[in-house]
């Protein structure tokens, strides 16, 4: 058990660095932009769809299988919403 902690706890840090670390792009926080905007831009879905990517990549780290469900249905909304967004015509 405590062979794969170490390994566990890396990737978690990882993935909850990176998340925590995660910009749309400079010049404007999410509160200052409208709805449209944040619906449609490229960099903002890009965000979303890492986010749903690194949601699934953490349900991998986890053993609980509660967690692992939460994670893997967020992690593929995510990622359908995004593509989704992503082909909407603008
Ligand atoms: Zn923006």
């Amino acid at each position: 058990m405590t062979k794969y902690l170490i390994p566990r706890v890396v990737g978690l840090l990882a993935i909850l660095t990176a998340g925590s670390s995660a910009q749309a792009h400079p010049g404007h926080s999410l509160s200052e932009a409208n709805v449209s905007h944040v619906l449609t831009s490229p960099y903002h879905l890009a965000v979303l769809a890492a986010g749903g990517a690194l949601m699934l990549a953490a349900a991998q780290l986890t053993r609980q299988s509660v967690s692992q469900r939460l994670l893997r249905s967020g992690g593929a909304v995510a990622l359908l919403g995004a593509v989704v967004l992503w082909s909407l015509p603008a």
